[in-house]
């Protein structure tokens, strides 16, 4: 038993401990396709959007050439590199062992994630996968989750939106979901208080009784 009936997910720095990834594939891109990489906080501070609109804001004129740079080598190490942090695997597992229906609502490619979920090997868990490839708008707009749940075939009632960014809250809100930030992502607990989402979790111990899981 849960208390939701329904969970959808973000994926980066929620699910899968990707963060470190994604920053050192956005600065190989930049070096590799503009000569330099900007400084760390320009680097990042787009990183909830989709690719190719981080990469509009390094340089407009070469958004291709630097998606395929990101790609080739972001997927090149993901079998090194990416995992999922501490107990969150067991917890999915365990939510679709108990009847939850999942889904994921994510930013990245559709091939990225499908990468992602066969090395962390969750690729036959969820009931919808929703990404930029799926829906033209983006987080904190709630279509790629109001798609998810019309995939799963599923309403509001008794569903939520996990994530690790503020942007997740705003598309759980919209969208008419409870809203639940983890902290072991982008951002500190402080930030994430601060959007006002319906429950924080510190572990992934605290997210099972968030859900009402039992241990
Ligand atoms: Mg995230």
């Amino acid at each position: 038993m849960s208390r939701y009936r329904t969970v959808l997910w973000d994926l980066d720095g929620t699910i899968a401990d990707t963060l470190p990834l994604i920053r050192d594939s956005l600065r190989h891109a930049a070096v590799q396709v503009l000569g330099a990489a900007p400084p760390e906080d320009v680097l990042v501070r787009n990183i909830f959007m989709p690719l190719a609109d981080q990469m509009r804001a390094f340089d407009a004129e070469r958004v291709d050439d630097l998606c395929a740079a990101y790609l080739e080598w972001n997927h090149a190490v993901s079998r090194e590199r990416l995992g999922a942090h501490d107990g969150m695997v067991d917890l999915v597992r365990d939510l679709a062992a108990a009847g939850v229906a999942q889904g994921i609502a994510s930013s990245k490619s559709r091939r990225g994630v499908a990468l992602a979920l066969e090395i962390l090997g969750l690729e036959d868990v969820f009931g919808a996968v929703v990404t930029p490839d799926e829906v033209e708008a983006h987080k904190p707009d709630p279509a790629p989750l109001l798609r998810a749940l019309e995939l799963m075939g599923r309403g509001q009632d008794g569903a939520c939106y996990v994530g690790d960014a503020l942007t997740d809250v705003a598309a759980a809100r919209a969208a008419g979901v409870d809203a639940i930030s983890v902290v072991w992502g982008f951002y500190d607990a402080e930030a994430l208080a601060g959007a006002e989402p319906d429950a924080v979790a510190h572990t992934a111990a605290d997210l099972r009784t968030i859900l009402g899981l039992a241990a």
